[in-house]
């Protein structure tokens, strides 16, 4: 089974990602300022990515403090992860490593790596290790079903295309949702992206017939396409 090898983010490039992301995060997160006040005291109202750079040293304990405790309970239940998601979705992981940066600004949880050049998988993620609104391990978990299943889209007939990089992060969530909750883990049936459930209904009754995940990628490409 594969394992996960945890890096401090660099500082700079911690920045570069939350700014790079802010306004996507923005618009499709209706509670992000409520989220933003959780993590950031910021009684000037200043701009965000100016305050968390002013704190660095802050946000830099924030992570590191917390970074321990994560590592060890992932360990508790990372070799079952990795074997319970293989026997779920028929296909053995691409990897033997998997990267994790642990965020010291990343409050919103957890980020993977689409690559929009190409479809190539990937094996690095991103985690935010002092988020309260959800559990760390629960992050590293769902980044890691992404990247899982960026592996296996590269071996479908999906073309890369302007329409694949419009929908290829509804798909990724909707995917997810569909398949995760199926994962005897305690912690991890939680139901994200709600906007998505009308679609997932569908689509869970096809995967249900054949538990076929590959076709489960196909038909959730098909049904963005048209659309739904
Ligand atoms: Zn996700």
């Amino acid at each position: 089974m594969p394992k996960v090898r945890f890096h401090n983010m660099n500082f700079k490039d911690d920045i570069k990602v939350l700014q790079k992301s802010l306004t996507r995060i923005q618009k499709n997160m209706p509670n992000f300022k409520k989220m933003a006040n959780m993590y950031f005291k910021n009684p000037d109202n200043k701009n965000l990515i100016e305050f968390i750079a002013e704190n660095k040293q802050h946000f830099i304990g924030m992570r590191d403090s917390n970074s321990k405790r994560i590592i060890k309970n992932w360990r508790k239940i990372e070799k079952r992860y990795f074997s319970e998601v293989e026997k779920i979705t028929c296909y053995k992981w691409k990897f033997k490593t998997y990267e994790c940066y642990l965020s010291s600004t990343f409050f919103i949880g957890g980020n993977y790596t689409v690559d929009e050049k190409h479809l190539k998988p990937h094996n690095t993620i991103m985690v935010c290790p002092y988020t309260k609104h959800v559990d760390p391990i629960y992050v590293i978990a769902h980044e890691l079903f992404h990247a899982h299943t960026q592996g296996v889209i590269s071996c479908t007939n999906i073309k890369l295309d302007k329409n694949y990089l419009k929908i290829s992060g509804p798909m990724a969530e909707i995917i997810l949702k569909v398949v995760f909750s199926e994962i005897p883990i305690t912690g991890f049936n939680r139901n994200v992206y709600p906007q998505y459930d009308k679609i997932c209904q569908t689509l869970k009754k096809r995967w249900i017939k054949d538990k076929d995940f590959k076709k489960l990628i196909l038909d959730t490409y098909d049904l963005l396409e048209k659309g739904a």
